[in-house]
């Protein structure tokens, strides 16, 4: 079975899109329509189905399902397209960001796929590599449904979007943009990826692509990207890009998602790929999948002249200070069983998170490190995590070329860890407990393995003493966070009580609670905080002391 698929796009400004499906020649379409929940690359479902309208002929038998009579050719629908993630699909009069898994149902069979965008859109760019066919008509080919929700496209008209490309070692790289334009030239950006693209390939010894297209999508307040198989589709704030931190954290999130390119989507776990997408596909193995992709991404801008040295090593030692030790999610969750989770929890974060779970993205990159120092200590520097890890993917990763239907299946952490003894000779069981223990990770170590200077400062005098987090407003505060086990828990405060006073002194901003706090620690009074939980006021009795691992900050001499 074929299929075509052609999606509408002339009235853009409306946000709604038409799309038409049709059988080929001689065929039908089947008679039941389900669409994903989910995309790959962003562990949530999503529930798209939620856009979809006015499917012709169809009658709907669950959320994401329409069953269709026998015999049907062709159906046609709208999809309502004003989310602007890089999971969820926008469009507006001037450009559009498309993701395939929100646009048309799963299909066994290769589609020819037909764009039609207002006329005076020229600029296209997708990993289809879709060819121009006439005014406004642009046509490309999907081998499976697995192509299709694999290659994010964006469109525009001449003043929201362009294109630069560069080739390195034969790999043409395309770059394009959509959305507002940004405040660094295409040729900064140009001679930036280019680093970033040479750097990578150097470090793994190849590439699982043949071509590669950076898709890049600005606007006010943006931030987000979302991994290819020869592709990222990366959104930012382009107005910031003039100031270098934000510069460089805009090249980080490039580098990030096109390491991604060998890590999961061709060195991939074996649950990611072939995809159920209509329900969670469960993997223990995120951590390595994000975190390690985490470790490297900073490594990469470093080796590529992006950032200096200083700025590296501040960023190995920002993973211990935004997930310190003194969080008791380390104590309730291992890393497995966060991977395990990011279904439901990665993407809805509480008040409690800071208790009950653990970021695979940051500790997942703190585990990194602390196995980059290991190996390096273990085997007298023969060996790096770097080095390593391009033997995984020589070895072990999938040719993403490969239909994923008939690929070798992905890796289990226990072969991944017998291949990494049989390499180094070194007995990765520490490593299986630093997954799947509920514990900190021993990065004082890594400190001494890559030699490092540093100190420990005290930086929120409120969250080290009390246990609490408070979050300041105009002439307001609150509380943000309580941290299970700690004093202010124990005093029985509780999330979003507002801060009255301390001590019977009236308290409105972070930096007079701070002073009441020292006068209080010098004179080594008890505290006494009045706060207000809905129209009730109540003055809680606080039993301070140091929190070991809690509001401190490490810090590089
Ligand atoms: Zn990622």
């Amino acid at each position: 079975m074929s299929f075509r698929l052609r999606i509408d796009l002339r009235n853009a400004s409306t946000h709604r899109l038409n799309i038409s499906l049709e059988a080929d020649k001689g065929q039908s379409l089947p008679t039941e329509l389900a669409f994903p929940v989910w995309t790959p690359g962003s562990y949530m479902v999503r529930d798209y189905s939620r856009h979809i309208t006015r499917l012709s002929s169809g009658k709907k038998v669950s959320k994401n399902v329409w069953s269709i009579p026998a015999g049907t050719k062709r159906v046609s629908y709208e999809v309502y397209c004003f989310e602007r993630t890089v999971r969820t699909n926008y469009c507006d009069e001037n450009y559009c960001s498309l993701v395939g898994a929100a646009l048309a149902p799963v299909l066994a069979g290769p589609l020819s796929i037909e764009l039609l965008l207002p006329k005076d859109w020229s600029m296209v760019s997708s990993a289809l590599n879709f060819r121009k066919a006439g005014p406004g008509k642009f046509q490309a080919k999907a081998r499976d449904i697995d192509h299709w929700i694999d290659c994010p496209i964006i469109a525009s008209r001449k003043s929201h979007g362009g294109k630069t490309s560069f080739t390195l070692s034969g790999i043409p790289h395309e770059i394009a943009w959509v959305g507002s334009p940004p405040e660094r030239s295409l040729t900064e950006m140009k001679e930036a990826f280019r680093k970033i693209s040479s750097t990578t390939l150097k470090f793994f010894g190849g590439a699982p692509f043949k071509k590669y297209w950076f898709l890049l999508h600005f606007g006010s307040g943006l931030y987000g990207g979302l991994e290819h198989r020869d592709s990222q589709l990366s959104q930012f704030d382009g107005s910031s890009l003039a100031n270098q931190k934000m510069w460089d954290g805009f090249l980080r999130l490039i580098a990030h998602e096109y390491f991604h390119s060998w890590n999961v989507k061709s060195l991939r776990p074996k649950a990611l790929g072939p995809f159920d997408y209509f329900q969670e596909n469960y993997t223990e193995e995120i951590w390595l999948a994000e975190g390690l992709t985490d470790y490297f991404d900073d490594y990469i801008s470093w080796k590529s002249g992006l950032c200096t040295e200083k700025n590296y090593w501040e960023s190995r030692l920002k993973d211990i200070n935004l997930m310190p030790d003194g969080f008791p999610g380390h104590i309730r969750r291992s890393l497995a069983e966060s991977s395990f989770d990011a279904w439901i929890r990665h993407y809805r974060p509480d008040e409690d998170t800071v208790n009950t779970d653990v970021s695979y993205y940051i500790k997942g990159g703190l585990l990194g490190w602390c196995w980059d120092g290991n190996l390096r200590r273990l085997t007298k520097g023969k060996w790096t995590l770097a080095k390593l890890f391009a033997e995984f993917w020589k070895e072990i990763g999938v040719d993403a070329y490969v239909s994923l239907a008939t690929a070798t299946p992905g890796y289990t952490r226990a072969q991944l860890l017998s291949f990494a003894k049989e390499k180094t000779g070194v007995d990765h069981g520490f490593l299986e407990k630093w997954v799947s223990q509920r514990s900190t990770l021993p990065w004082q170590q890594a400190i001494k393995d890559f030699q490092l200077k540093t100190t420990e400062r005290i930086s929120d005098p409120t969250l080290h003493f009390l246990g609490l987090q408070l979050n300041w407003k105009e002439r307001s505060g609150s509380i943000s966070k309580v941290i299970a086990g700690s004093a202010g828990e124990s005093a029985a405060l509780a999330v979003n009580d507002e801060i009255i006073a301390l001590n019977g002194t009236r308290v409105q901003d972070g930096e007079k609670f701070s002073l009441c706090l020292q006068q209080a620690r010098k004179n080594g009074a008890p505290l006494e905080l009045t706060v207000c939980r809905g129209d009730q006021l109540s003055t809680k009795r606080l039993r301070w002391r140091a929190h070991r691992g809690l509001g401190l900050e490490i810090v590089l001499l």
